[in-house]
């Protein structure tokens, strides 16, 4: 089995709601999206897949769609508040937790058609999860 990996770096700021902890407050982190695509092939080129189409497909959506953006949950009363203001704002159904965005980009990577394995995100150097289809 094959695997090749690509780190994106953004910048996110959320809350938890429902959440007894200081993560309930607003706060942001530089964070790393790493994706991870198997095969058991190569392409042609001898290739899992090229590190630049990684790029080309998830980074720029995830540059356009979560950088320098609040991810909240939807129901967050800060969400019509930033939005009436013109701020940039990432809404999810549930709380964005460093898990929830892991499954976000991996969604995300599968529409795109790539053959994601895993994602982790990395929210602190020494803190991050996976989410693994
Ligand atoms: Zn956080």
């Amino acid at each position: 089995m094959y695997s090749v990996t690509k780190q994106i770096e953004f910048c996110y700021g959320h809350r938890l709601l429902d959440y007894d902890g200081i993560c309930k407050h607003l706060h942001g982190h530089n964070a790393i999206a790493e994706i991870e695509i198997r095969s058991d092939v190569l392409d042609p080129r001898n290739m899992v897949v090229d590190f630049s189409d990684i790029k080309r497909l998830i980074k720029e959506w995830v540059d356009r769609e979560l950088d320098h953006r609040m991810i909240l949950r939807h129901d967050d009363p800060l969400t019509k508040t930033l939005q009436a203001m013109g701020e940039p704002v990432y809404v999810l159904d549930s709380n964005p937790t460093a898990e929830r965005i892991a499954r976000l980009v991996f969604d995300i990577a599968r529409e795109h058609g790539l053959p994601v394995s895993k994602v982790t995100l990395w929210e602190t150097p020494s803190s991050w999860a996976t989410y693994a289809g």
